[in-house]
């Protein structure tokens, strides 16, 4: 499944998926047995609470020796008061066993999403929309969790009440209840023809909700270019076309519901008339006592309502098949790029970096790199130019592995990327891209994620080679500010001084700087410039130019044009020819002016 559809699996195999869901909760053995045995206690007691209709009709009701039916009743009603404690007691313990099951299985089914998204390689997240993701994450569990918090007792129970409950019935007259039972066929015909649309129809709600949160979460992360195009009608009409597809798949469900739940109702009424009638003459001709048809009658109402809970409780479950299908489809998502069984883990680095012959190409499209050769030394400076789409970021990604080459290789130090650990070959690199992420929490940490267990003043000389630690200062409680999405915003030259603090703590053998294209003043250029420098001293750097201004120095400045090393050399040597190059330096001199 390296291919990622924007569409849910349309079909998928249900029992595979219900093992996959069962094989969750069997871990957890003990809890699942004395949650059985709950169940269990709880059709015991449902019926003996049915057979106490029978003695006290038969017992008290149409007791003929009046002395008796003061202490008849008295008896009975004990029972009656202990069965109704103990059922309350038994409930108590099914919704706490239910819970800790059910709410165990969400928790691994989240945390296992949540691990799962930590492996998978960027090209799932290139190219998959995060709305989808997070109406896996969020749809999908709340989904299962409905039905592990409510329904699924009913599940494992409504089979043997069913059960129960007829075997009672059975023993008290079998003719009676083979009566009662005439309509049941009718019921299971209705049932299925039923199961099936609203299983499709569900599907349908799910892939409608999906587009629709999908469609949220879009607009609201490109709300910049929504409003600079003033396209908010547009986008108003997009969303509402997503929204109207939601409502309508929900309304067909319901539909379908609406059409399903009289039907079976109309059903069993039809069962309970014949029944009465039958009974009242089984009654009458002394074959049965009044307090067997009484019981058989309340038997059969709660017989008919665990058919209905079970049927119910079934399609829900086949909504939660569904759910849990795509979710357990997400986690089989295999990573692409993993470590081979016998990855070299690289231990020390000198930091040298060599292009082999490299070509590369998205799963998805043509080649974007062809035959890219070079060789960075320990130490040197390695700038990449040329125009947008040149394949410049793509460069990048090869050397932390974030892909794969399609031929030719990426060596560190001599080793095939491919053949290193991962960890071992991304703890070398650090990657200053153009947009900094700040994550919610304070300065400190966000320094610190370049280095989770760094001391404080390991912190603060890092904020200060990156020109960072004057101003933190000045920030409202320094080092212990919050920033990030909810916290307090910083400029875009403060934040990318964080983020090279960042990679000075990391002190890497390896830099990727993808150069901000947004313009900075110039005392915040000119700070960010000096913080570079000083990262960049003793470390291997590949500087995805975006400002020739800013590369003179480097060693090795490789022109890239639709994939294609065009041109390589130094500064002045690319400066004393004519060539892409010097056309686009020229250009933009001429742009600023200078
Ligand atoms: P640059 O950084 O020089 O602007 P890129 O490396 O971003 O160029 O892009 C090079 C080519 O690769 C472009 O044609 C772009 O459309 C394509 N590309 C970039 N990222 C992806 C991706 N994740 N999936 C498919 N194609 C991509």
């Amino acid at each position: 499944m390296q291919h990622h559809s924007t569409q849910p699996p349309p079909a998928y195999d249900r029992r595979k998926t219900a093992g996959n869901l069962f094989a969750k909760v069997r871990e957890q053995s003990g809890w699942l047995i004395f949650w059985c045995i709950i169940l269990l206690a709880g059709i015991v007691i449902e019926v003996a609470l049915a057979m106490m209709t029978r003695y006290f009709t038969d017992e008290v009701l149409v007791q003929s020796d009046k002395s008796l039916i003061i202490p008849s009743a008295l008896r009975i009603i004990g029972y009656v008061v202990f069965l109704v404690f103990a059922r309350g007691v038994q409930k108590g313990g099914e919704i706490l066993s239910t819970a800790r099951i059910g709410q165990r299985l969400i928790m691994g089914l989240r945390q296992e999403i949540f691990d799962h998204l930590q492996r998978l390689s960027l090209d799932f997240y290139e190219s998959q929309r995060t709305g989808r993701i997070m109406s896996w994450i969020t749809t999908d569990v709340l989904r299962i969790r409905d039905f592990a918090g409510k329904q699924m007792p009913m599940l494992v129970r409504g089979p043997f009440e069913i059960l129960a409950y007829l075997s009672v019935m059975f023993w008290a007259s079998w003719q009676l209840t083979l009566t009662g039972l005439i309509v049941i066929p009718l019921i299971v015909l209705v049932v299925q023809a039923g199961a099936k649309r609203i299983r499709a129809a569900a599907r349908n709600v799910q892939g409608t909700l999906a587009d629709v949160s999908g469609e949220l979460q879009e607009e609201i992360s490109a709300i910049q270019v929504v409003k600079s195009f003033a396209n908010e009608m547009f986008e108003i009409l997009k969303f509402s076309k997503a929204n109207l597809a939601a409502y309508k798949a929900e309304m067909r469900r319901a539909k379908i519901e609406a059409v399903m739940v009289p039907m079976l109702m109309l059903a069993s009424g039809i069962g309970l008339g014949i029944l009465l009638l039958y009974g009242a003459r089984q009654v009458s001709e002394g074959i049965i006592s009044a307090g067997d048809l009484i019981m058989i009658i309340v038997l059969m109402y709660k017989t008919s309502d665990a058919a209905n809970k079970l049927g119910r409780t079934y399609m829900a479950f086949q909504d939660t098949l569904a759910a849990s299908d795509r979710i357990f489809a997400f986690t089989e998502i295999e990573p692409t790029i993993t470590d081979k069984p016998d990855a070299i883990e690289l231990d020390e680095c000198t930091g040298k970096v060599e292009f082999r012959n490299v070509s590369f190409r998205y799963d998805t499209g043509d080649y974007v790199l062809n035959d890219i050769d070079i060789v960075a030394d320990p130490g040197n400076a390695i700038a990449l130019v040329g125009p947008s789409g040149a394949g410049k970021s793509s460069f990048a990604k090869l050397i932390p592995r974030f892909y794969d080459v399609a031929s030719g290789g990426v060596l560190v130090d001599g080793h095939d990327v491919r053949d290193l650990a991962l960890p071992s070959l991304r703890t070398k690199m650090g990657i200053v891209p153009q947009e900094t992420i700040l994550f919610h929490g304070t300065v400190k940490e966000n320094i610190a994620y370049g280095k989770l267990n760094a001391g404080d003043s390991e912190i603060e000389a890092a904020a200060t080679a990156a020109n960072a630690h004057d101003f933190i200062l000045q920030l409202e409680n320094g080092y212990d500010t919050i920033v990030g999405e909810r916290g307090v915003r910083l400029s875009g030259g403060q934040r990318q001084r964080i983020s090279i603090a960042r990679a000075i703590l990391k002190d890497p053998k390896i830099l990727i700087l993808d150069e901000a294209t947004s313009n900075l003043d110039t005392e915040s250029e000119k700070l960010v410039q000096t913080a570079l420098e000083r990262l960049m001293k003793g470390r291997t750097t590949f500087i995805i130019a975006h400002r020739l201004s800013t590369i003179r120095n480097a060693d090795e400045i490789l022109v890239l044009k639709a994939g294609r090393i065009v041109d390589r050399g130094s500064h002045d040597e690319l400066m004393s020819r004519p060539g892409v190059y010097r056309e686009l330096y020229e250009v933009e001199e001429m742009g600023t002016g200078g």
